[in-house]
């Protein structure tokens, strides 16, 4: 299976001359899945090459701006350009509220059906299941309601032992007792134990985007050894006072997080506005996590 991670947006806020608010698309296999959508979303989409038709999936994480107000536009340019699939939107109650209040005073009508799905933002909750992966949305501690997506590939039984295995010539029913964990039972009465004839299964990939939000230790049980964690970092850490006032975290304390999670790597993201250069993020986050990069809008972070 692949995964394959491309940043659109880094910027919290306010955008800057070179830096977008918020989105960000994750391939897995063939679906193409876009989270959050901030302003200038779309263009962001032309830039790096990422076709807008080809989204089967928007997670929007809450309702602060920087998150949704590329959506509306987004949407139309895939009706202009004849998408006719349906679009499955998971995201706040009020969003869909706020697109058909918006479509309704233009006139717009979408040629293609946008099914929303309503988050709840009581306790984690797993909100779509695919033959490949889940998604569950996960609270996480804001000014707004606000939503991060945990996304974990689905591994199917046990791997067979080829060498083992086929030279016993089994039926496809066999093999799939072997899969399932279960013994081979020849018709001579032996027995052969299930870990003889099969390997544990491969480790499912797991990748967090933990957005907009406090810090927040009761997220750790939750990303546990992630493969890969987004993380925001709107601030270095001198500024953790103004961090805590306005619900957001500190490159210190993203890196933090990904250390005591025991994550295999951190990708930190959300700038204020205010850096202009961002190494200095990168640095504080790699004193308690070497194992950090930064979320440069372009970059494909291919996983696997
Ligand atoms: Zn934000
Ligand atoms: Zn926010």
């Amino acid at each position: 299976m692949s995964f394959e991670l491309t940043i659109l947006g880094n910027s919290s806020s306010t955008p800057t001359s070179r830096r977008h608010p918020s989105a960000q698309v994750l391939k897995i296999n063939n679906d193409f899945i876009l989270i959050d959508c901030g302003e200038g979303t779309q263009n962001q989409m032309l830039r790096y090459k990422v076709s807008h038709n080809k989204i089967r999936y928007i997670f929007i994480s809450h309702m602060h701006g920087d998150h949704f107000l590329g959506l509306p536009g987004l949407l139309c340019t895939m009706s202009v350009q004849g998408r006719i699939d349906d679009l499955d939107i998971y995201c706040p109650e009020e969003l869909e509220f706020l697109i058909n209040l918006q479509f309704s005073l233009s006139d717009v009508q979408l040629k293609f059906k946008v099914v929303y799905h309503k988050l709840q933002f009581d306790a984690p909750k797993e909100i779509l299941a695919t033959r490949d992966y889940t998604v569950t949305s996960l609270p996480l501690k804001h000014r707004i309601n606000c939503a991060g997506f945990l996304f974990s590939e689905r591994v199917y039984g046990r791997k067979i032992n080829k060498q083992e295995a086929d030279p016993l010539n089994l039926n496809q029913a066999e093999y799939e007792n072997l899969r399932n964990g279960g013994d081979y039972k020849g018709k001579d009465g032996k027995t052969i134990p299930n870990a003889k004839l099969t390997f544990d299964p491969r480790k499912s990939f797991k990748y967090a985007y933990i957005t907009d939000t406090l810090y927040d230790e009761e997220l750790l049980p939750h990303i546990e050894r992630f493969d890969l964690l987004y993380h925001e970092a709107t601030f270095a850490h001198d500024m953790v006072d103004r961090a805590k006032t306005t619900f957001h975290c500190t490159a210190l304390q993203a890196g933090k997080i990904a250390s005591r999670a025991k994550v295999g790597k951190l990708i930190i993201g959300h700038f204020s506005a205010r850096y202009q250069n961002l190494e200095e993020l990168l640095e504080e986050a790699k004193d308690v996590f070497p194992r950090s990069d930064i979320a440069e809008e372009g970059k494909t972070f291919k996983m696997r």
